[in-house]
């Protein structure tokens, strides 16, 4: 295209007499054809080819010529008035690109008309080298027109938005808002948000959960491997540390299956394949390098979550045999609730709400420092289940439900709220049908459950948050930042910390469930064998004057050293529960140093993780006598 294919129309203000263009003759020589036309509905109203433009001179109404006729009465034009004009104009001949000229330089009156939709503005006197480019605004339009919808063709769609600063390049372009604003159609500025939107929200997976330059891969599981998983998953004693991270996925698989085979969900089909990119891709938008937020604890959570339903036989097709109570979720409930398990920390960062609050980051801005990670893991979920079509086969309203569902549990997970959903749990009763109510009870019951797990599990569990609360007080620390109480590894003492969460946070929790769900309370009986560990070996450890458990930052090898040394000094009988009273309690003298390649077998395991040691600098002080409480 150039100017010698295309049209350009002047348009008059409605009964205007005689208006003089000084420049038509140089127009003429640039554009084929060079038109005048009233600005009436007949002329507007006219279908005109697309290598049209149109060409408004506001000065038709300077101050010599302020009183015009407008629809038989008299008015004065001032500036609003031309640029009220202008908007006019640019409505109506919406599809096409319309050029403003003045010789008013006023900037501000300037930037008005282009939001008013005028493609460009131009000051007079009028030059020919800039008639010559005119064309170049058509141009850009008949493109914009013809993209398709979605991100604009000039968008770099691999290159994220820096949402860490304002640099120009993240804002609107110009061109585009008065483009948009040009148009000022409901449906294009709609459609132009959507595309946005998406750009924004791929930005934040980009962010926060970027592609893995060497993601999991699928490796294929045989019936006997399978058959042993299940038994695994089935038992309360389970722990992510005791299996790769392919098994994991296979883990994750096999729990999906079971819900599944609901009779409930038997319309929904989707493929082997679709399932297994979908647990790889989430288990890839987990960050492994975080101590505790990671795939392992996803999978612990789920598989939590699987066992509780379980218990309260929400799994009827499976539980043939078993004394059948009726199922307090229905199958679309169960598989909801347990994908908001697997998918509850997604994208998690390593650090919590407090410091995206306090460091004033743009997702804690853009979440308004509610639920801020909370809202992530939820984003990023939808965004994995939209990416692998598992938002398909559902109905409308089933869907709607799906979604709430998942996004109610996962909000529920934040633990500022806890109070406000323990006061609720404590009013519900047998009689109480409220599903929303129980799947948050659920899933957070299971995002705690370490403390309700076999001791030793618990324990490494603890070990490896406190180093993720540590890690975060060092960066708080470097950052200039206040550092959180719970995040000071000088100060941090595992036992205290173990201690004070169970009596003051996770039994109110779990006591509150269980007065409600009464068969879940093997958990509450296990976690109070578990605070009575806790505290002898608070005692042991005064008694003894053996150094306190702090958090020193060492180097990585002497934490994965250390961390050995802290799994075993654990006696076996610690393994599965509650010492005898024979026990003696663990302490720190025996440690001793593996050789490196007796690695775990999980890369999420202490081991391979980074991790508290122990720290000689501070210890207990003595005391005469120790008695157990
Ligand atoms: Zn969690």
């Amino acid at each position: 295209m150039d100017s010698a294919q295309c049209s350009l129309f002047l348009i008059t203000p409605q009964d205007t007499l005689s208006p003089v263009f000084p420049y038509i003759d140089m127009l003429r020589s640039v554009f084929k054809q060079v038109g005048v036309i009233q600005d009436d509905d007949l002329s507007l109203r006219r279908k005109y080819p697309n290598s049209t433009l149109f060409f408004l001179d506001l000065d038709l109404f300077d101050d010599d010529q302020a009183s015009i006729s407008s629809s038989g009465s008299t008015c004065t034009f001032t500036m609003d008035n031309r640029l009220t004009w202008a908007k006019r104009i640019t409505q109506s001949l919406a599809h096409h690109p319309v050029i403003v000229c003045s010789s008013e330089t006023n900037s501000s009156f300037m930037l008005d008309c282009l939001h008013a939709g005028a493609a460009d503005y131009l000051l007079k006197p009028l030059y020919l080298p800039v008639i010559q480019t005119l064309f170049l605004k058509l141009h850009r339009r008949q493109e914009t027109e013809s993209a398709p919808a979605g991100p604009t063709p000039s968008s770099n769609q691999t290159t994220p938005l820096d949402l860490s600063t304002s640099s120009p390049a993240n804002e609107l372009h110009l061109d585009d808002d008065y483009v948009f604003l040009q148009h000022d159609d409901v449906h294009h500025r709609v459609k132009n948000f959507v595309s946005k939107d998406n750009q924004l929200t791929k930005a934040m997976m980009d962010i926060y959960a970027p592609p893995l330059p060497f993601p999991a891969k699928y490796i294929p599981l045989s019936s006997r491997q399978a058959d042993e998983l299940k038994q695994k998953l089935d038992s309360w004693d389970f722990s992510p540390f005791d299996y790769h991270q392919d098994e994991l996925i296979h883990c994750v698989y096999l729990m999906f299956e079971m819900a599944m085979a609901s009779p409930d969900l038997a319309h929904i089909i989707w493929s082997q394949d679709q399932w297994y990119d979908f647990i790889i891709d989430l288990a890839n938008a987990y960050h492994d390098d975080n101590p505790y937020h990671n795939f392992a604890h996803a999978v612990d959570v789920m598989q939590c979550m699987y066992y509780l339903l379980c218990q309260l036989n929400c799994f009827p097709h499976k539980q043939k045999n078993k004394k059948r109570t009726a199922a307090r979720l229905t199958g679309k409930q169960v598989f909801s609730i347990l994908l908001s398990a697997i998918g509850h920390d997604a994208g998690h960062p390593g650090v919590n709400n407090m410091f995206l609050i306090n460091s004033r980051t743009p997702l804690a801005v853009m979440y308004n420092d509610r639920s801020v990670l909370e809202s992530l893991h939820s984003m990023t979920l939808f965004q994995l289940i939209k990416k692998h079509r598992l938002d398909q086969n559902w109905t409308p309203d089933d869907y709607q439900q799906f979604r709430q569902t998942i996004i109610s549990s996962i909000l529920a997970t934040d633990m500022a709220l806890n109070n406000d959903y323990v006061s609720k749990f404590r009013h519900a009763t047998a009689a109480t049908d409220d599903p929303m109510l129980l799947c948050s009870a659920l899933i957070k019951c299971a995002d705690i459950s370490n403390v309700t797990r076999p001791f030793a599990r618990g324990r490494q569990w603890a070990l490896l948050l406190v180093e993720e609360f540590a890690s975060q007080g060092d960066l708080e620390k470097e950052l200039g930042m206040p550092v959180q109480p719970t995040n000071d590894r000088t100060k941090i003492v595992l036992e205290d910390f173990q201690i004070s969460f169970i009596r003051f946070v996770a039994l109110d929790l779990f006591n509150a469930v269980v007065t409600w769900l009464p068969e879940l309370g093997f958990t509450v009986e296990q976690m109070k064998q578990n605070l009575q560990q806790w505290e002898f070996e608070k005692q042991q450890r005064t008694c003894q004057s053996l150094p306190t458990t702090t958090f020193a930052n060492t180097t990585a090898g002497t934490k994965r050293r250390l961390s050995y040394c802290l799994e075993a000094s654990t006696p076996p009988s610690l393994i599965n529960g509650f010492p005898t009273s024979t026990t003696p309690a663990p302490t720190f003298s025996n440690c001793h140093f593996p050789d490196d390649s007796a690695s775990k077998k999980s890369r999420f395991s202490p081991a391979s993780s980074p991790t508290p040691t122990l720290s000689t600098a501070s210890t207990a002080s003595s005391t005469s006598s120790c008695v157990l409480q």
